[in-house]
């Protein structure tokens, strides 16, 4: 005895009618959906289009970073500049120290993260302040930190080998942080540097 829905699709089958029915009927529910769907998709559009876009972690448009040779950008495509690197009072943040000793840029929370350039991991989870961060050891004396990035984000471990474009984690607000951004970085020799001259002198200026 065949399951009764094989029988109505074996008649559904054989009458156009039916079938014509049954495509009317597919068609009304799809519509139906649609007018309650779209408010629900058009809504997280509206708010990404005026305030900070919500994405998935490592999936913003499936895009990679700018990469000039060896080094790449941290973040792919347009982001928005934050504090540079020197003295840069952050409003409203007591806490926050003045002396800013990285680069911040930020695409909004859960936007990936890159590796700017190739080396070894040699930090992959919290560090304090910085709260939950990668460190790359690029040989040489140079390291690149990524800082603040999103809990559970993190997607590469200690001693692993990455490349321009590697993705790290996704952007964050952990540790001493005052809204979603990356804290990018660099230290040569153990002094902390700015990143901006080293980047563009790789043929990546930050903007
Ligand atoms: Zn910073």
């Amino acid at each position: 005895m065949p399951h009764p829905s094989v029988v109505a699709a074996g008649i559904v089958a054989r009458s156009k009618t039916l079938r014509r029915l049954v495509l009317l009927a597919v068609l009304a529910v799809a519509l139906a959906g649609g007018a309650i769907v779209t408010p629900l998709v058009a809504l997280p559009l509206a708010i990404a289009a005026h305030g900070t876009p919500a994405v998935q972690p490592g999936t913003i448009d499936g895009r990679t970073p700018v990469v000039v040779g060896e080094w790449g950008y941290p973040l792919a495509g347009d982001y928005t500049k934050g504090r540079g690197f020197g003295f840069h009072p952050v409003k409203g943040c007591s806490y926050c120290p003045a002396d800013h000793k990285g680069y911040d840029m930020s695409q909004g929370c859960g936007a990936a993260i890159f590796a700017a350039g190739p080396g070894t991991v040699t930090t992959a989870g919290s560090m304090g302040q910085f709260g939950n961060s990668v460190v790359v050891d690029h040989g040489d004396g140079i390291q690149t930190i990524y800082a603040h990035l999103e809990w559970g984000s993190i997607a590469v471990e200690k001693t692993q080998q990455v490349s321009a474009g590697t993705r790290l984690g996704a952007e964050g607000t952990t540790g001493l942080s005052w809204g979603c951004h990356l804290h990018f970085e660099l230290r040569i020799d153990g002094a902390r540097l700015d990143p901006a001259p080293f980047m563009a002198a790789r043929g990546l200026p930050l903007a």
